[in-house]
């Protein structure tokens, strides 16, 4: 069930695997960027881990830490875009106290498209919207074939880490690696790599 306790168990889980990929996401921001994000992003989630001991009652309410945590402590792009994400997340949460499948999908829609009204990115420009975008057609594929929440999640997961992978031919056209030109071609995107991270420790803990 996609209730308070499993957006707690998600957010540790989630900080536990950026720690684990914190040396990967330097590597890749290092070659297309400035070399800090899996640094940012780690100072981030350790801080919310920080602040997981007060009791929730809604995922929304989790989601809503973890956007003013992201926002404030984790900088550069990808705080803000994380921040304002996981902000739209809590806004289409509500009140629910657990997410059913049309929910989830909702959610995750309102998460992506927060993302692409701040940093004006178009699938193709090889940034997190290119795991993002995957993720939401997956779920919402999903829910049509009558799927479970943790089924929907796992299809939205599973579809951000094939478009992370997807990101590695293209040409960034936003964000620091649009610097490179050309030269970004052939690299993953450490955000698109970061939301399959964070995205397959949501639907393994639903699993659970
Ligand atoms: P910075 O580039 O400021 O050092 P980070 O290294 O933390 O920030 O994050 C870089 C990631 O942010 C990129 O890999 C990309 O996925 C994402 N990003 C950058 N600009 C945008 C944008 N305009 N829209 C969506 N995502 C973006
Ligand atoms: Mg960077
Ligand atoms: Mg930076």
């Amino acid at each position: 069930m996609l209730d308070s306790e499993w957006a707690v168990a998600w957010v540790k889980a989630a900080a536990a695997s950026v720690a684990e990929h914190k040396m990967e996401l330097i590597e890749l921001d290092r070659v297309i960027g400035d070399g800090d994000h899996g640094e940012n992003l780690d100072r981030g989630f350790q801080a919310v881990l920080a602040k997981l001991e007060t009791n929730f009652e809604t995922p929304g309410e989790v989601f809503k830490l973890l956007a003013m945590t992201l926002m404030s402590v984790v900088g550069g792009a990808a705080g803000p875009l994380y921040g304002t994400a996981f902000l739209r997340a809590a806004t289409a949460a509500g009140e629910a106290s657990a997410l059913n499948s049309d929910q989830l999908a909702t959610v995750l829609a309102a998460a992506r498209d927060g993302i692409v009204a701040r940093g004006k990115a178009e699938p193709g420009d090889k940034t997190m919207v290119d795991a993002w975008t995957p993720a939401v057609e997956a779920a919402d594929e999903a829910v049509e074939n009558g799927l479970s929440p943790e089924e929907v999640l796992t299809a939205a997961a599973a579809a951000a880490e094939q478009g992370a992978t997807d990101t590695e031919p293209l040409q960034a056209r936003k964000g620091r690696a649009s610097y490179l030109g050309e030269r970004s071609i052939g690299h993953r995107d450490p955000g698109a790599q970061s939301t399959a991270l964070i995205l397959r420790c949501a639907a393994s803990t639903a699993r659970d």
